[in-house]
């Protein structure tokens, strides 16, 4: 290993993060105490929404909302191809199809248009979406207007995969109101923006969904006599009422969590602090830099370029490369899901979203992350412009 690499993404754990997960070491429960519903409320104190519950991850936030939502097998839901592959894994987990809406090329967030027109195909067949789930990629809110005025026509559900928009904003109000779907879902991986090792959470404004979700991530056992079939044994007595799962979060992770969320709003600075910098400093490079949406405010998760490989002497790898071999720790988000030999093998073809594919071969993340210096952003942008100039 090379030291010093600068990488794409990292935690920014402090003291008092640290001090918040001993305090849990020492106390009487490292799960099931009272540091979830904390975290959980300063979730909701964020976002605005009415519920929110913790979970162990994001992936399983997506396969409980899946099934809050009632999704199952003859059902579909649909995403963008752009995403980590758990944003359609949930569906297959639900034994519903998943099908796929391409980019809209600038803001590589799923295309309202394209949408629609695959809306209006699937409409005239018979196989309207169950769900559809928009990822804000890279922390850049999708048109979720456009999108949830399709989903009032179209009569279908909405999960907004928020995974890396924690601390965005869309037409001023914050990401995970729900205000325009049904359940949002935030992972707290490290690489995110705020962190809990591992760990996710489901934001919802409805109350039946909401519990249907909370008893799924806890084996579908219930404890309260009013959703349970007869009477209660007594004071030991909990009920099995559906076939849920342990996706549970701990303790420890949300100590990790509430002391993170009270540095959101300094950690979404800084990002912005870093994006303006790029911005500045590599616009006269032969790359297309992030488009921004109007009315939305990006948690800037990631810092995406996309390279004009026209002007350019090297291939998209040989830049990639060339980054990496020189201590930008790069990486590319995402490699299009419809391309990846599981969903080959289901039936996607190549060629299926070409926008998606077209951005695949020409996008490259770069280091993003609250705590990265002004002296490391210097280093990556002079990596950056000594490897384009030399050769455009
Ligand atoms: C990270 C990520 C997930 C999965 O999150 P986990 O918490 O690791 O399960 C899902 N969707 C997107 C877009 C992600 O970036």
């Amino acid at each position: 290993m090379r030291k010093n690499v600068i990488p794409y993404g990292k935690q920014d754990i402090n003291q008092q993060d640290i001090d918040s997960v001993l305090e849990v070491l020492k106390s009487d429960f490292l799960t099931q105490g009272p540091k979830v519903p904390e975290f959980e409320k300063a979730i909701r104190t964020h976002t605005g929404a009415k519920y929110a519950l913790a979970m162990n991850s994001a992936t399983s936030a997506l396969h409980v909302a899946c099934l809050a939502l009632g999704l199952g097998e003859g059902d579909s839901l649909w995403t963008s191809p752009i995403t980590f592959v758990a944003s359609a894994n949930c569906g297959l987990y639900c034994g519903a199809e998943v099908d796929f809406v391409d980019i809209d090329p600038r803001t590589y967030n799923m295309c309202p248009i394209k949408l629609e027109q695959k809306l209006i195909a699937a409409k005239a067949n018979g196989t309207l979406p169950k769900v559809v789930v928009p990822v804000h990629l890279c922390g850049q809110p999708c048109d979720m207007k456009a999108i949830s005025a399709l989903a009032k026509e179209y009569g279908f559900k909405v999960i907004e995969d928020a995974s890396h928009a924690i601390g965005g904003r869309y037409h001023d109000e914050p990401i995970g109101n729900c205000v325009h779907s049904d359940i949002t879902v935030f992972s707290f991986h490290p690489v995110k923006i705020v962190t809990t090792a591992e760990g996710g959470a489901a934001v919802t404004n409805n109350k039946i969904l909401a519990d249907k979700m909370s008893l799924l991530r806890s084996h579908g056992v219930t404890r309260d006599s009013e959703q349970m079939v007869g009477e209660s044994h007594g004071g030991w007595y909990y009920q099995q009422i559906d076939l849920g799962f342990n996706y549970r979060m701990t303790e420890l992770q949300a100590a990790l969590g509430v002391t993170q969320m009270q540095r959101l709003s300094g950690f979404i600075k800084a990002r912005h602090h870093l994006a303006n910098r790029y911005y500045e400093k590599l616009s006269n490079l032969p790359l297309l830099l992030p488009y921004q949406l109007e009315n939305t405010y990006s948690g800037l998760h990631l810092y995406v370029i996309r390279l004009k490989l026209e002007e350019i002497d090297l291939s998209h790898r040989e830049v990639f490369d060339a980054l990496r071999n020189n201590g930008i720790g790069v990486n590319l988000h995402y490699i299009p899901v419809h391309t990846q030999p599981y969903y080959q093998a289901l039936g996607h073809r190549e060629g299926d979203f070409p926008d998606s594919e077209q951005y695949y071969k020409e996008a490259i993340s770069l280091p993003m992350f609250h705590a990265m210096t002004d002296q490391q952003q210097d280093e990556v942008i002079r990596v950056l412009t000594d490897i384009l100039v030399k050769v455009s």
